[in-house]
């Protein structure tokens, strides 16, 4: 069986583990911000997972483990969006006709959720993790994730009554979105981020060719 490093008996063999912990946490704290500047962030991501692995309460590992780990929900969370819109298309699914996403789909949302609780583990309180938590339950299914998310974000409206952002994202999520009929695509361009006039395709000059409801879909 293999003895992890610092469960050892003597209090002396346990220290010197813990300053061995603090020199590898220091070192790859360093590490993975020289791989964040050069922009490798894969191996930034590897890196602070080992940080964290190797000394759970250094500060600075943490904060950079929720860090690239609020970067990657991010990520997955607009591939989600543009793969559910994508599928829409795709199956050629009208507008305002209600769909279930497809189960790759679904899949990719719930890894984005998985990347957040991450982040939530490390840092319970991270209010930027708890409010893209809430963007991304009601991104996934807008009418089971909305009072899950105003739940979510009363509490932090109350943790921090300065936070601008908070109420901000409270007004978007709290009432269907007019805009859109709540669909969360773009109105104009029915969700495919193309208008066809006169035999061309050109860019909705809407959505940005996003395809995403300019009022709502930012969340
Ligand atoms: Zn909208
Ligand atoms: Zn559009």
């Amino acid at each position: 069986m293999n003895v992890p490093l610092g469960v050892r008996t003597t209090s002396t063999l346990k220290l010197a583990a813990r300053l061995t912990w603090a020199t590898v946490s220091t070192t790859k704290t360093g590490e993975a911000k020289d791989a964040l500047e050069r922009g490798d962030f894969e191996g930034a991501f590897r890196i602070v997972e080992e940080a964290v692995g190797a000394a759970p309460d250094d500060p600075e590992a943490r904060e950079l483990y929720a860090v690239t780990h609020l970067a990657k929900a991010i990520r997955l969370s607009d591939r989600a969006r543009e793969a559910r819109r994508q599928e829409l298309i795709r199956r050629a699914i009208d507008y305002d006709v209600e769909f279930e996403d497809t189960a790759d789909v679904s899949r990719m949302f719930d890894e984005a959720l998985a990347a957040i609780e991450d982040v939530l583990r490390v840092q319970p309180g991270h209010w930027k993790a708890l409010l893209l938590k809430a963007s991304l339950l009601f991104r996934k299914d807008r009418v089971a994730g909305r009072p899950q998310a105003l739940e979510i974000l009363a509490k932090l409206a109350d943790a921090d009554p300065t936070n601008r952002q908070v109420p901000f994202t409270i007004r978007k999520i709290e009432r269907p979105c007019p805009r859109c009929e709540d669909t969360g695509f773009c109105s104009y361009c029915k969700g495919r981020g193309s208008k066809r006039f006169l035999r061309i395709e050109s860019k909705c000059a809407k959505c940005y060719g996003r395809g995403i409801c300019p009022a709502c879909g930012l969340l």
